[in-house]
């Protein structure tokens, strides 16, 4: 890739007056690479598993619209990506709405549009409570926890330290009780959320992360006595080792890993969701 950009797309991308001194700058995607990279995801999980693009990775139009175009959906973290998602062409169902701190405003578009929810504490929870007064919503909605596994080799890009302040801290005073409560009380409360970390996270943490999410699911189920916890969403982070052309390590690494600590994902009686950004344009 990097020889063919150096002797191919530089050279035609200066012909075609793309980069010039008055605009010396252009980002450039191999969409071969990406959808390459997109086929193995979709080959290294069972098709009850459906794979959103973390935005933030790179939220240039013409690249969402690139993985949208290869069978991904989307996952937004601000009310602008939440936009440019739209403009990408994905359906609101399609998306999911990540932001940490939503405003009311903005809970009430995402409610609107039914675009997927996962709400960050229990303020939001209230809110939506409020917003939705009893009417049902096309969104898909559920908490973001924080399983509080520990640290990944990046701290300030790591999501499940004790302190991390995304998501309800599942080992705090009594908030595993205090989410049990929520579900029982709001039937629309229907999928769970993790994101361990961003980049830096083994294999073994982020799995370790996940194993609580489907643990507390099986709780929130088997306490309701059905099944009303029946999407799970595990985020994304898989590690991209930005020294090397060699994808180590890749999407079936992942899933064999998440095979043996976390199997309630590959039985089929959940619904999962990843939200991979990264690993899936890097390279
Ligand atoms: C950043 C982020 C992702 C994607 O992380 P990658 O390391 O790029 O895969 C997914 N979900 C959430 C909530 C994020 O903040």
């Amino acid at each position: 890739m990097a020889k063919s950009f150096c002797h191919q797309v530089l050279p035609a991308a200066v012909d075609a007056s793309l980069l010039s001194e008055d605009s010396p700058l252009a980002a450039f995607v191999d969409t071969d690479g990406a959808a390459a990279t997109v086929g193995s995801l979709h080959a290294a999980f069972p098709d009850h598993f459906q794979h959103a693009f973390a935005a933030k990775a790179n939220t240039m139009r013409a690249a969402l619209e690139l993985v949208r175009s290869l069978g991904m959906q989307c996952e937004v973290a601000s009310p602008g990506e939440l936009e440019q998602a739209l403009r990408a062409g994905f359906e609101p169902a399609q998306i999911v709405f990540d932001e940490p701190a939503k405003t009311v405003q903005v809970l009430k578009r995402v409610l609107e549009l039914g675009v997927g929810l996962n709400l960050d504490n229990f303020q939001e929870f209230e809110r939506v409570q409020a917003l939705l007064g009893g009417t049902e919503s096309a969104s898909s909605i559920g908490f973001r926890i924080n399983p509080q596994v520990g640290s990944g080799d990046i701290a300030a890009m790591s999501t499940a330290t004790r302190f991390s302040k995304f998501g309800v801290a599942l080992k705090d005073a009594d908030n595993r009780q205090k989410l049990i409560d929520c579900y029982a009380r709001a039937p629309w409360l229907t999928t769970l959320h993790t994101h361990i970390g961003s980049q830096g996270c083994s294999l073994d943490l982020m799995a370790a992360g996940i194993r609580e999410l489907v643990e507390l699911a099986e709780e929130i189920n088997s306490t309701l006595g059905h099944q009303q916890v029946c999407l799970l969403d595990i985020g994304g982070g898989l590690p991209v080792n930005f020294d090397s052309e060699e994808v180590k390590p890749g999407f079936s690494d992942y899933a064999q890993v998440l095979q043996r600590q976390a199997p309630e994902l590959f039985s089929g009686r959940y619904r999962v969701k990843t939200e991979f950004g990264r690993s899936v344009l890097a390279k």
